[in-house]
């Protein structure tokens, strides 16, 4: 187990730029938990609760979940324990409501974030990392079946459960996420920017070379 690190990060960028990726590679050094909205949906919808069959239609079509049910559901995930000394949030905030939101909250209890870390990848490679993208249902292992195949095609190399597309990653609900991201969270980016928190870093080559560029960002993740 790392070494807890007091840092309040958030990942940011457009879908398929690597944020769920990286936030492993962060967790792993800053011991701080991964808070990822659309894991949570995903496995409310897997569990069949009440939110996950709310919002199944939604997610399914690449939409955004109402900013009042996302913010909620973040505030009692931040106010868990675990995220007493920090946080790593990735695809919140996605909106200017849910920005402000995330403030207040953290102003109230005489906080604010770190950073946030805006990953920039061109858009023919965000396709393609989407289209190609295969996850574990059942650890969460992330793949490519290009740039990163399992052992054995289709079997997770972890847990051995069988590798699956996202019901997302569909090419109508690609496009329909990357023009919400267009039109509703990079919008986000010039207000990060004035708040003086965004660094933007460069997504494109192997993980561990945009894990290295988001460390020397952050002297708190080093080593
Ligand atoms: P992600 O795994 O971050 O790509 O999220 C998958 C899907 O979950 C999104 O396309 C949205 O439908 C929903 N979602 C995740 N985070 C949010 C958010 N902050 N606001 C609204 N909808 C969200």
């Amino acid at each position: 187990m790392p070494l807890a690190t007091s840092i309040r990060l958030v990942l940011f960028g457009p879908p398929g730029v690597g944020k769920g990726t990286q936030a492993a590679g962060i967790r792993a050094r800053a011991g701080v938990p991964h808070i990822s909205t659309g894991e949570m949906l995903r496995e409310a919808m897997k569990n069949g609760s009440p939110l996950g069959q709310a919002v199944r239609a939604v997610v399914e079509r690449g939409e955004l979940v109402p900013d009042a049910l996302i913010g909620d559901l973040v505030e009692e995930r931040l106010s868990r324990p675990d995220a007493g000394s920090g946080f790593l949030l990735d695809g919140y905030p996605r909106t200017l409501a849910q920005a402000d939101r995330l403030e207040r909250y953290l102003a109230g209890k005489g906080l604010r974030l770190d950073g946030v870390v805006n990953l920039s990848v061109p858009e023919p490679e965000i396709i393609d990392r989407l289209t190609g993208r295969r996850v574990c249902p059942s650890c969460g292992a992330l793949y490519h079946v290009r740039y990163s195949r399992p052992k054995v095609e289709g079997v997770c190399d972890r847990c051995g459960a069988s590798l699956r597309a996202r019901s997302d990653d569909t090419r109508e609900a690609i496009g329909e996420r990357l023009r919400i991201y267009h039109e509703q969270t990079a919008p986000l980016v010039a207000r990060y920017q004035r708040d003086g928190l965004l660094v933007t870093v460069d997504g494109r080559g192997q993980p561990h070379e945009v894990l290295d560029r988001i460390v020397a960002a952050f002297p708190a993740l080093r080593r």
